[in-house]
């Protein structure tokens, strides 16, 4: 099995000489293969000849629930695209505001939408 990462943690499988001169295992290299688990913070930990039940089972989850972890994704990215129109629009409004008052750029139709559209009437005779 290749190396399997979860939270930051990378477990990976490796033979360990027992001595300098150990001809353990497939080309002498050693006994195992072991599994270890290298964290975030460069700390090693030996967890054995199987990974821990848990492992598989999360592994066997994201398997499983694929679909459902897709689709939680896409309603996420189409909640955010919601957001970020709504921001947009929110910005235009404000602009339209600052515009109104710092005498720049005036959005009409923004200015209508925030219940301004009064001070629009000068544009009209620009
Ligand atoms: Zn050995």
């Amino acid at each position: 099995m290749s190396d399997i990462t979860i939270n930051g943690v990378r477990f990976h499988q490796q033979h360990r000489k027992c001595c300098r001169t150990c001809t353990h295992g497939p080309g002498g290299m050693g006994h195992g293969p072991y599994w270890y688990a290298f964290g975030i913070v460069g700390k090693t930990t030996y967890i054995g000849k199987e990974l821990p039940a848990l492992v598989a089972e999360h592994l066997d989850g994201l398997v499983a629930r694929k679909d459902e972890l897709a689709a939680k994704r896409a309603e996420l990215v189409q909640q955010l695209d919601q957001l970020r129109t709504q921001v947009q629009h929110l910005d235009t409004l404000r602009r339209a505001l600052d515009g109104l008052t710092d005498g720049g750029f005036i959005d009409t139709k923004a200015l209508k939408e925030l219940g301004l559209e009064a001070f629009s009437k000068v544009l009209k005779i620009l």
